[in-house]
């Protein structure tokens, strides 16, 4: 538990939330801003700011229950479409710090973000790819760890 975290006091009951799902980890409950009608957060009980300090294994449990909300979304409100997406950090769009996956219905022309909103980008060269990948594959976390910060972003 971290002081001034509303998520925190979601899950200790300081703070009211309609909530969806649960498991013995994690939370599933209505962003009290609902986007569209039906927009879910799914969160770790506990404490963990970000990707960075989440486990995969928690990570993995968060989405889970992500997929069996989108699949009660689909059926209590037959949305066309359904995103999952998540934020980490405030130049990504993070504003509360306690890892959270947003689930949200989605309908065309909707008014919400659009992937690629200044069109989709033209494909790199393999070669680009391949010296990127070779240079992202060596700073993997372990398979259940979070990651040792190296350096400096
Ligand atoms: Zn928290």
């Amino acid at each position: 538990m971290t002081p001034h975290c509303p998520f925190c006091d979601i899950v200790a009951g300081r703070l009211a939330a309609s909530v969806v799902a649960e498991t013995e980890r994690v939370l599933a409950f209505l962003d009290l801003r609902q986007a569209v009608p039906g927009h879910v957060l799914v969160i770790p009980k506990a404490h963990v700011e970000d990707i960075h300090a989440i486990t995969p294994a928690l990570a993995g449990e968060v989405m889970q229950l992500g997929v069996r909300v989108a699949h009660a979304l689909r059926e209590a409100l037959h949305p066309p479409g359904i995103n999952l997406w998540q934020s980490n950090g405030a130049a990504a769009g993070q504003e509360v710090p306690h890892f959270h996956l947003h689930v949200q219905p989605r309908r065309v022309a909707d008014g919400l973000m659009r992937v690629y909103p200044h069109g989709v980008p033209v494909p790199s060269s393999r070669d680009a790819l391949d010296e990127l990948a070779a240079r992202i594959r060596p700073c993997l976390s372990p398979d259940d760890g979070v990651p040792t910060p190296r350096s400096s972003p």
